[in-house]
């Protein structure tokens, strides 16, 4: 019997986690926490798992809704054996590390009990247990029964990876976060192909259809003609980003529009978190799985400008681009600093070049415009009026719902789970591969749900 129970807390995207029994053994799919929640609710039901009776872990890649919650279950689960890419190794090091110092400062601010819900030196102790896998390698786990198991990339980013199980006959194939194209760094999934049992497949974008006149081409173009106009005409470029995965994708963006003339060579500047994580991409630039292999960001990329860690106001030049995390220009973060200067003069532009939540500072600047206002810190009356220009671009790590959908139907599975999408996401998923699926169980387990298999 194969058994799968949903331990994500809430039903929409954020703290991942899974459990599928096969016979006796037990293997927990990530271990992510919610961004939009804190305290213990970040975690997910680990309550509903049994001390020290999980036989594995899988991490499908390093993003913190997939492992930002491994420390508290491994202190749980102290036997499993833990498994995920070396990139996802060295990048999720990296990112819990981070996440640490976040919820340091949130125990301050929220004063919010709970926090940290790990240490430093938690993450470097644990980290020393964990295995690294690579796709290509068959291998298994449990005791009397051996479940074979293998990693397939998942492009999204740089070390993803789906997972395919087998036991006793039977298949289950867990998508994780996938994108089925070329982006500029991180090259398509490759995913397995043939009959499966179950599918587990993220519904990220199932709410949207896909844009039948978008390429990434043409994205990358406009966004090189917006930094070149505001450029000529005396303007900074504001560009936040995501320390892990976004930063490297848009700096291969600059090399490209640099190579084919669309931008200037003009000095850009990244910092804090962005250079680690940019780093050990370039220790994995020989990984098959990318685009412009052997080519080292820090070593290569023209006028890569490293801001001085911890100065306030660091110096900021006409002319010039900032690819600065956080994405979400959320308090406390390098970006959020920059964002005064930025809104204040019309030269100058704030390109927003992945998901920004409505509820922080990036989402609202991008809701009221140019020519808005907005109220950048919480503990602020105050509002900022928004006079420079203000764009976003859609280079979205995950794949349009059509390509999940039309991958679903090619495996011809008798179950498929919906799993890591808001609940219209999930819905659309649900009435299109029932309609092609007909004789499948499509499900949406609840949090906590257990289904047999
Ligand atoms: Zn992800
Ligand atoms: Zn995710």
């Amino acid at each position: 019997m194969v058994r799968f129970q949903n331990l994500a807390r809430f039903p929409d995207i954020g703290s991942n986690s899974y459990l599928l029994e096969f016979g006796e053994t037990r293997v927990v799919l990530d271990a992510g926490t919610h961004p939009k929640h804190t305290g213990t609710d970040t975690l997910p039901l680990f309550e509903k798992i049994e001390p020290d009776s999980v036989d594995a872990i899988f991490v499908s890649h390093p993003h913190l809704d997939h492992i930002g919650a491994l420390p508290v279950l491994m202190r749980q689960q102290i036997t499993a054996a833990v498994a995920m890419t070396a990139p996802t190794m060295e990048s999720g090091a990296a990112l819990l590390h981070n996440s640490v110092n976040v919820m340091k400062a949130q125990k301050r601010e929220l004063n919010e009990p709970a926090y940290p819900l790990y240490t430093h030196r938690k993450v470097d102790e644990f980290e020393r247990l964990w295995f690294t896998r690579e796709p290509g390698e068959v291998f298994s786990v449990g005791h009397s029964d051996r479940v074979e198991c293998e990693f397939f990339p998942a492009g999204h980013v740089q070390g993803a990876v789906g997972i395919q199980m087998e036991w006793n006959g039977k298949s289950v194939f867990y998508t994780g976060d996938v994108h089925f194209e070329d982006q500029t760094m991180t090259r398509a999934a490759e995913f397995p192909e043939g009959k499966v049992d179950t599918l587990i497949i993220e519904t990220t974008r199932g709410a949207h259809p896909r844009d039948p006149g978008y390429t990434r081409e043409a994205e990358k173009r406009r966004l090189g003609e917006v930094i070149a106009e505001t450029i000529a005409g005396n303007g900074a470029v504001l560009i936040p980003v995501f320390a892990f995965g976004k930063t490297q994708e848009l700096l291969f963006m600059l090399h490209e529009l640099r190579n084919e003339g669309i931008i200037p060579h003009t000095p850009v500047h990244i910092g804090g978190l962005s250079t680690r994580m940019s780093q050990i991409a370039d220790r994995h630039c020989d990984l098959e799985t990318r685009n412009h292999r052997h080519f080292e960001l820090l070593e290569d990329f023209e006028d890569l400008e490293i801001l001085p860690r911890g100065h306030r106001e660091p110096e900021f030049h006409r002319g010039e681009i900032y690819a600065l995390s956080s994405g979400m220009m959320s308090e406390h973060t390098v970006s959020h600093r920059f964002a005064r200067r930025v809104l204040a003069e019309p030269e100058h532009a704030l390109l927003f070049v992945g998901y920004a939540d409505s509820e922080t500072p990036g989402g609202k600047i991008l809701a009221a415009g140019q020519g808005g206002r907005v109220q950048l810190n919480s503990d602020q009356d105050h509002e900022t009026p928004i006079k420079c220009r203000v764009e976003n671009f859609d280079f979205s790590g995950h794949s349009p719902r059509e390509q999940i959908a039309d991958y679903a139907v090619s495996r011809d599975p008798d179950t498929v789970v919906l799993v890591h999408g808001d609940e219209p996401a999930r819905a659309w998923f649900q009435e299109e591969l029932q309609r092609r699926l007909p004789n499948s169980r499509v499900l949406i387990p609840q949090p906590g749900e257990v289904v047999d298999l």
